[in-house]
């Protein structure tokens, strides 16, 4: 079983919408200006925030509401790594010998890496230039801010991947124009993508609500939550025989961060939801399902132009199974029904990778301590 032992812990909405209002028409009368600071410079109050449309001051962190946004900005700072701490040179080796690796499995690292080194540059977009402009409330930003950083370190993780094993960056880059499995994912993302940054859409009604809500459901249940699943089985196949275990640990960091992402992306969903229930009608949920089902098939075509034959003891056909337990996870996860009832998980050992509770032995391996501030140069 894939551990996904994380609660989502909504608070739910109270009723109370505004922050105190100052009484308006004692005498003497006060001036509308007056009027307006005096709403304006109302202190916050947790029971005004709002995920989405909501009023209270931004720029106020506390006093807190939606704690576990909070929690899981504390713990991605404690989770953080950088890829230039990961010793490269047994895959550097390993890549350059002739007999090193199959075709099969070089032609596995090389789709990876073709689509992860745009996907998390999507990914950090929509958040920037979309996502984080639409979210009310200070600490869900917090935790934006901070997941925006990661998909930073993740691209420059598959990057410094892909510069260590001397990899044509021509190629690895243009995947996501020039490989049709990859293309159609990427296709597939991007018109959720291209509504949440257009400069014109503005929350606030059913229609366009309901359109974040999608994206955000695409965001972390899809792309997050199942897009990334494939590759990350790969190469962490690979790294369980003993094969690029640079990468493979690169990758377990990521995925790592990537689960908490994935988390966060469905406790904002069900928050949402929770404090805006009108936006969950039949079709909408339908809709999202259709879209599920769409995801499925893509993340296996990719599996079977990635494995077109059985290799690391893996076959397309094992997707199937898996790409099915885990959209049956992230559809119970935002509260629909599985669409694959009875799918099992192929892939027990992932549970290991994935459980967020063992961070503390994860850095066992890591090869350099942080510097903060030491590492300035003033002369
Ligand atoms: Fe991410």
């Amino acid at each position: 079983m894939l551990t996904w032992e994380e609660d989502v812990i909504i608070q739910p909405p109270r009723v109370v919408p505004v922050a105190p209002v100052p009484p308006v028409t004692p005498q003497p009368a006060k001036s509308n200006s007056q009027v307006q600071d005096a709403t304006r410079f109302a202190r916050v109050t947790a029971d005004a925030k709002r995920v989405i449309n909501g009023n209270s001051d931004v720029n106020q962190l506390v006093p807190f509401k939606y704690k576990w946004a909070w929690d899981k900005y504390l713990a991605g700072c404690a989770n953080h790594w950088m890829p230039q701490e990961i010793n490269m040179n047994r895959d550097i080796a390993l890549w350059k010998n002739p007999e090193g690796l199959t075709d099969d499995e070089r032609l596995i690292v090389k789709r990876n890496l073709g689509f992860f080194v745009t996907a998390d540059s999507l990914a950090a977009n929509n958040i920037v230039l979309g996502t984080y402009r639409h979210i009310t409330a200070p600490e869900c930003r917090q935790y934006l801010l901070r997941q925006a950083f990661e998909e930073a370190i993740h691209t420059h993780a598959y990057q410094y991947i892909a510069e260590s094993l001397g990899l044509d960056e021509g190629e690895i880059f243009n995947a996501y124009h020039e490989v049709k499995c990859i293309r159609d994912k990427d296709e597939f993302l991007i018109p959720f993508i291209e509504t949440l940054t257009d400069p014109n859409f503005k929350t606030g009604t059913l229609e366009n609500d309901q359109a974040l809500l999608r994206s955000l459901i695409v965001f972390s249940c899809i792309m997050e939550g199942l897009f990334f699943y494939v590759g990350f089985v790969q190469i962490l196949s690979l790294g369980r025989q003993n094969k690029m275990t640079g990468a493979a640990e690169q990758y377990q960091y990521i995925l790592r961060d990537e689960s908490m992402h994935c988390n966060f992306g469905i406790d904002l969903v069900n928050t949402i939801k929770l404090e805006n229930p009108h936006l969950w009608t039949p079709d909408f949920r339908r809709e999202i399902t259709d879209l599920m089902r769409k995801a499925v098939d893509l993340e296996y075509a990719y599996a079977e132009d990635t494995m077109p034959r059985g290799v690391l003891g893996l076959n397309a056909s094992q997707f199937k199974e898996y790409l099915r337990f885990v959209a049956n996870r992230r559809c119970q996860q935002i509260g629909l029904d599985p669409l694959f009832p009875g799918a099992n998980n192929p892939f027990p050992w992932m549970s290991e990778l994935i459980d967020l509770k063992k961070e503390k032995n994860f850095f066992e391996t890591r090869v350099t301590e942080y510097q903060t501030g030491g590492a300035l140069n003033w002369d």
